[in-house]
């Protein structure tokens, strides 16, 4: 059984099987990672066949302080200081020219790498304990939603990990932003919890926001995050008509939004009130596995305001919507 409380024998029981080459799962403050040694190609590799990954799929290094960025980036530039002095330990991963010592297998082969900081102190004893980059990508089957606790891990691949750090549920609960330095401006690739306004205000300079909403095509996007029900993304005023006609043609239906619907189908899965902007993205996917647990076959979900984190839950809702 590799759920393991995080006290310190489990956490030197996770460094120890990150140096043998082998995948540790950890909590952060934004999901939890699947982990394997930075430098060891093969672990990294690890990594991919356990996701079902495909391998020019770059991960993300982290590390446990800035200190431990520079002997993975061509420079740290004054941009890369000013941002890891504004926001680490924290949920921003800066992209970043790469140095020799990171292996084509953490970057897809591309000549940039992804590094961030967690906040979380699981994630940073563990980083502290193992003494070197980790890389990690969510500790999800590929496609799938995040996992947001210890247990969502072990559903999706405890056969794959030599250990899972349970720390009880994601603070955040999506992804963090990933914010590439390679171009000028810089250029968000991800929206989450550090908007581009909060870089922006640091940098005292422009950002380019991801492009997101209506410009984002459906059938342009990526289709990731997903469940295994089908999410549909509605307007407040319209999620009543649509849980009702779907329930009517047999559908069970699920229903998440910022604020209580009145008037569902009696049979109808509420998922919500998610809340506020933030709340709705600590619940995000621990509503999507609550509804294929319950066997809904669609979720109607309504966006929060697309301010702050808002942005990035309208993200992954359009792509959990997305090429299904
Ligand atoms: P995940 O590991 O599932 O959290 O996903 C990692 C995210 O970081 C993905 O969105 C990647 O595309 C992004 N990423 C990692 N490395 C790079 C890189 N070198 N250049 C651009 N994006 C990257
Ligand atoms: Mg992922």
């Amino acid at each position: 059984m590799p759920l393991m409380e995080p006290d310190e024998a489990a956490i030197a029981a996770g460094a120890r099987a990150l140096a043998n080459g082998r995948l540790v799962a950890f909590p952060t403050e934004t999901v939890y990672g699947l982990g394997a040694h930075a430098l060891d190609s093969e672990a990294v590799a690890g990594i991919f066949a356990a996701k079902g990954r495909p391998t020019d799929h770059p991960l993300i290094c982290h590390v446990a302080s800035t200190d431990a960025l520079a002997p993975l980036v061509a420079e740290v530039t004054p941009t890369a200081q000013e941002l890891a002095d504004a926001f680490w330990p924290g949920p921003l991963t800066l992209v970043m020219p790469r140095s020799d010592a990171v292996p084509d297998a953490v970057t897809g082969g591309r000549d940039t790498v992804a590094v961030r900081v967690p906040a979380h102190p699981v994630a940073l004893a563990l980083l502290r304990a193992f003494g070197g980059p980790v890389a990690a990508p969510s500790a999800n089957r590929f496609g799938r939603p995040s996992p947001t606790s210890a247990s969502d891990v072990a559903d999706e691949l405890e056969d794959a990990v030599a250990v899972i750090l349970d720390g009880g549920p994601c603070e955040i609960g999506i992804e963090s932003t990933v914010l590439d330095l390679t171009c000028d401006p810089p250029q968000v690739l991800r929206p989450g919890r550090i908007s581009a306004e909060q870089v922006e205000q640091v940098l005292g300079g422009p950002v380019n926001a991801v492009a997101s909403g209506p410009a984002r095509a459906p059938g342009m996007l990526e289709s990731h995050y997903a469940p295994g029900a089908r999410v549909e993304v509605v307007a407040a005023d319209l999620v009543g008509a649509r849980a009702a006609a779907l329930d009517a043609s047999g559908v069970r239906v699920a229903v998440l939004a910022p604020d209580a619907v009145e008037g569902l189908p009696a049979a109808a899965l509420v998922l919500g009130p998610a809340g506020s902007p933030d709340h709705y993205a600590a619940r995000l996917y621990a509503a999507f596995r609550r509804a294929d647990a319950e066997g809904a076959g669609v979720i109607l979900a309504v966006p929060p305001p697309a301010a702050g984190i808002g942005v990035a839950v309208r993200d992954r809702l359009q792509r959990a919507s997305a090429g299904r």
